[in-house]
């Protein structure tokens, strides 16, 4: 009997009739190893009654309180970082070492909003006219919801509720149903904190739930993360539903490197970046545009490099990239070097004859790299979410600059060089919401925000930070007398400052 990984509603496992499932694997040895059942509409409904009926009491909170309650989640989850690191490791393939890096950047946002109290002051104006204050106050919306991907299962749904849920929100989750386990686990982990039943709601499903999500009346805000065409559509119907909606897309993330860069940095920068996650990160380096001299200073670095790399098992110490999420996506990844290799992209290194010993049935992909790539190419037009770096060729800074300007994802960026002047240029001129000079994945802060430009992001706001908490509330600006001893009587004017 498989495993079947259930819901959570009003503080507990939620187990519900439904005739669809989804499988659930092992990506490093192929096996199912649980079914996920797919929430109905109705499950959605109970799942948004029960938050709306916790939010009528959540709101009223203390911030003292629901910051204490942040704040001994964030220990539980640092005391059971291991166990959830393998959690995600064992569904979604990346090596533990990585799926420790994610929660603990995750843990950065539930730390950020422990200071929640703090980012939720308003502002104060006395006497705007004689003996009438100003002031303004943010409150919450309601019940908002999060769709999130499977490439940070844990990660990116902390970009959210976290946030929600210290504004004085409710929330409703629907996690990737391909790695569905380690919300249910950070549910238990809040619910031992301390936070009231029905706050946190999980709802476990595919297209037929998130549908209910956009559409239904008690959701106010939508945060989403996946890919563009997806994140265009949930954009587009949730706004129509009046909602909230920020909804971050996909990536084609370059590096580009100057002649000038430190090529032993660039080298090791742009195949931890490439390769890191096997590929499967929305701010992995999928491109490096080689400016002039750097492309023929790179590619026997890189070679060396990437041959070095031991794929494996992500519960194995010794790996440093694991499987990818599933044996379909495995294929479509790889058939990117077929498709390459047909459009006269020069193959410098063929990952689709790696053998992992004892795994034979696991959803590997050795790493790929391409020379020579030209942007009318499948390889560099396509988001390939795996293994496959691509090399363009330019002969100058500009060149670079049209490649990035023509790009329709603009999700992170980053240049190489030791010229500052150069590095202080490229900062100011390029079209993309993340930036690294000589980073190459410059994935912000939890006190600054996370979000890209162009079809990347569909909506306003960033996700967490400050514009995270301008998100998940509203304004309201208050005028007040308090007495008014020398009130003139009944005045019909339009009031004016006195
Ligand atoms: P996806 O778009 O397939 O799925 C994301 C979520 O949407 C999942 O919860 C899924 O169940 C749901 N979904 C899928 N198809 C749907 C449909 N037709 N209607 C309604 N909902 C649907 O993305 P994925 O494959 O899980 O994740 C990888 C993608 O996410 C990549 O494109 C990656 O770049 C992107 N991503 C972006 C960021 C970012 O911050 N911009 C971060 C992580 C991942």
């Amino acid at each position: 009997m498989l495993n079947l990984i259930p819901h959570w509603i009003g503080g507990q496992r939620a187990e519900r009739h439904t005739d669809r499932y989804g499988d659930v694997f092992n990506p490093a040895t192929g096996e199912r190893t649980a079914r996920v059942g797919f929430a109905t509409s109705t499950v959605v409904d109970e799942a948004v009654a029960v938050a709306q009926k916790a939010f009528q009491s959540w709101r009223s909170v203390s911030l003292a309180r629901r910051s204490r309650i942040l704040f001994a989640f964030r220990e539980q989850i640092e005391r059971r970082k291991e166990e959830l690191a393998r959690i995600l490791t064992l569904e979604h393939g990346k090596v533990l070492s990585d799926a420790l890096g994610e929660v603990s950047r995750g843990l950065e946002v539930i730390e950020f909003v422990c200071g929640a109290p703090q980012l939720l002051k308003g502002a104060f104006s006395e006497n705007v006219s004689t003996d009438v204050d100003s002031y303004s106050i943010r409150q919450p919306l309601g019940v908002v919801a999060g769709i999130t991907p499977f490439n940070f299962p844990a990660m990116v749904p902390m970009w959210m509720y976290p946030v929600a849920i210290a504004c004085g929100n409710t929330f409703v989750l629907k996690p990737s149903e391909r790695d569905p386990s380690s919300s249910l686990f950070c549910a238990e982990l809040l619910a031992a904190a301390g936070l009231p039943e029905g706050v946190f709601n999980i709802v476990q499903g595919d297209k037929e739930a998130v549908d209910r999500i956009l559409e239904h009346p008690d959701i106010r805000a939508v945060s989403f993360v996946g890919s563009t065409p997806i994140a265009r559509t949930i954009y587009q119907t949730g706004t129509a539903h009046g909602k909230r909606v920020q909804a971050l897309g996909g990536a084609k993330n370059h590096m580009i490197v100057l002649p000038d860069a430190d090529m032993e940095l660039a080298a090791d920068a742009a195949v931890s970046a490439a390769y890191g996650s096997a590929g499967e990160r929305c701010m992995a380096i999928s491109v490096l545009v080689a400016v002039g001299s750097a492309g023929d200073a790179l590619v026997p670095r890189l070679r060396e490099r990437i041959r070095k790399l031991r794929v494996g098992p992500g519960t194995e110490a010794s790996s440093e990239m694991g499987p990818l999420i599933t044996r379909a996506h495995r294929d479509r990844v790889a058939s990117y070097v077929d498709s390459g290799l047909s459009d006269g992209a020069r193959l410098i290194e063929d990952g689709r004859t790696l053998n992992v010993p004892g795994h034979g049935n696991g959803f590997f992909l050795g790493p790929c790299l391409f020379d020579q790539v030209r942007p009318e190419m499948a390889l560099y037009r396509d988001e390939i979410f795996g293994p496959v770096f691509s090399i363009v060729r330019v002969a100058s800074y500009p060149e670079a600059m049209e490649l990035l300007r023509k790009n329709p994802y603009a999700n992170g960026v980053a240049l190489f060089t030791n010229d500052g002047g150069a590095a202080r240029r490229f900062q100011n001129e390029v079209e993309v919401g993340m930036v690294g000079i000589n980073v190459p994945i410059p994935v912000p802060m939890a006190y600054y925000s996370f979000g890209g430009w162009k079809q990347s992001l569909f909506g306003d706001s960033h996700v967490y930070g400050t514009e995270g908490i301008h998100f998940y509330t509203r304004g309201k600006v208050i005028t007040s007398r308090w007495p008014d001893p020398q009130h003139r009587g009944v005045d019909l004017g339009f009031p004016q400052n006195r």
